[in-house]
């Protein structure tokens, strides 16, 4: 419901419409890979400074947090701030390819945005708000990382990873998210689950020869791929259709030229699945086709796995507060529940250890990672969000016994040691 001050920040948000949407196509227009986010963050550091917002912290190389108020309760805002390469795309950047094709940079308008509509009250209210901005969470640009790692610049390879670890969000009470969506014949989405996944790269391993005359003293590598790929295909009708299993990939190395025989060929992929307790066997068998696939040639094969992001459980609790806000400005009947998603993010490591929410919000054109990707509706997904967002911060801030109930019922899933053990295989 709104009241007084929701309405008054709301007035204030509308007001400032044009500012936001400036900001949000200044972000849209400047993308950059993870941990590459160095424009992103000056655009974000030029609208903080000018509206007297403090930075609180900066981590993971790139990310930076944003801090209001002081006291508990302590409630965390969280934007991501990298693009993804995306080649076509009008925006991409020449260099890298990457685009806003996710939609990164309209969280990171809509809740700085709301942060700064909130400071305006903030005098009227106890506890803290910290908005975090998250490098590099799509999980994309490996080489890159890993050479951050060995200069001793990042620990691990997604943004949300470093932060975990690093105890960035310890002190928060609980942290509110969103994500664009496209292809929805919904407005909203509130509770969807996200997937878990697992990281492959196979290296088959063969032997040149003359292609033409002498092939049968070579070993062909992209055989071996192939009769791999073939044998996924048939393992498919195996998978259950509840369990949402993809495994999805690109070679990119297919062998050095046409006149020899492919004596090396590499394979990435992705293997996900809506069920993780599936994930390691799924990904077992994976590996043991590889194997055996390159073996039947007369080949071997390197497999290499990076673990990927876990499953995505939203707090409910805290997801029924950003659904009356919704509420405030939408129809019941626009609003999807509890959809089972097969994307993944590295949001899902943190509700590992906080109660989290990431809503969903339309106003995009296009598919969501393609060239065509737009912001179409920029009242929708920038301003209508600044204030969904807002409205919602002032929920908690105004009720702190709905925060420690939403702490109080909230499990954690693992600790942080087990989550080191695993980020480190
Ligand atoms: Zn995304």
């Amino acid at each position: 419901m709104i009241n007084e001050m929701k309405k008054e920040v709301a007035e204030y948000i509308e007001k400032h419409q044009n500012e936001i949407i400036e900001l949000g196509n200044q972000l849209f227009t400047h993308p950059e890979l993870g941990f590459r986010e160095f424009k992103t963050a000056e655009i974000i550091t030029e609208y903080r400074k000018k509206h007297n917002l403090k930075i609180d912290k900066h981590y993971a190389y790139t990310g930076l947090s944003i801090s209001i108020g002081s006291g508990r309760p302590h409630i965390g805002v969280l934007a991501e701030m990298d693009a993804i390469p995306t080649q076509g795309h009008p925006c991409a950047d020449p260099e890298t390819t990457a685009a806003h094709a996710c939609g990164h940079s309209t969280q990171g308008t809509a809740t700085l945005a709301a942060l700064e509509a909130v400071n305006h009250v903030i005098g009227q209210l106890k506890g803290t708000v910290t908005l975090f901005y998250t490098p590099a969470e799509e999980f994309t640009d490996l080489e890159y990382r890993k050479g951050l790692i060995r200069e001793g610049k990042i620990k691990y390879l997604s943004g949300k990873e470093n932060m975990l670890v690093d105890g960035l969000f310890e002190d928060v009470d609980c942290i509110l998210h969103l994500h664009a969506m496209g292809g929805s014949e919904y407005r909203f989405s509130v509770g969807s689950t996200l997937a878990g996944f697992i990281y492959k790269k196979i290296t088959f391993i063969g032997k040149a020869a003359h292609a033409a005359m002498m092939p049968h003293l070579g070993v062909n590598a992209l055989n071996e791929c192939a009769l791999f790929l073939n044998a996924v295909a048939y393992l498919r009708e195996t998978f259950r259709d509840e369990d949402m299993v993809r495994i999805h990939g690109i070679i990119d190395d297919g062998g050095n030229t046409v006149n020899s025989i492919p004596d090396k060929v590499v394979y990435e992929c992705y293997v996900r699945t809506a069920n993780y307790n599936i994930l390691q066997t799924l990904n077992k068998q994976l590996t043991d086709t590889a194997h055996h696939c390159a073996a039947a040639i007369g080949g071997s094969c390197i497999v290499e796995d990076i673990p990927g992001y876990f499953p995505l459980i939203q707090d409910e609790n805290l997801s029924r507060v950003v659904e009356d806000n919704i509420l405030d400005y939408a129809d019941a009947r626009t609003i999807k529940h509890n959809e089972t998603s097969v994307a993944g993010g590295d949001v899902g490591d943190i509700c590992l250890f906080k109660p989290i929410i990431q809503y969903g919000y339309t106003g995009i054109s296009g598919r969501i990672h393609g060239a065509d990707m737009r912001v179409e509706d920029p009242y929708e997904v920038y301003v209508l969000q600044t204030k969904i967002l807002a409205g919602s911060i002032i929920d908690l801030l105004q009720d702190p016994e709905k925060v420690e109930y939403i702490k109080k019922n909230f499990q954690p899933k693992m600790t942080m040691e087990d989550y080191i053990k695993y980020l480190e295989g």
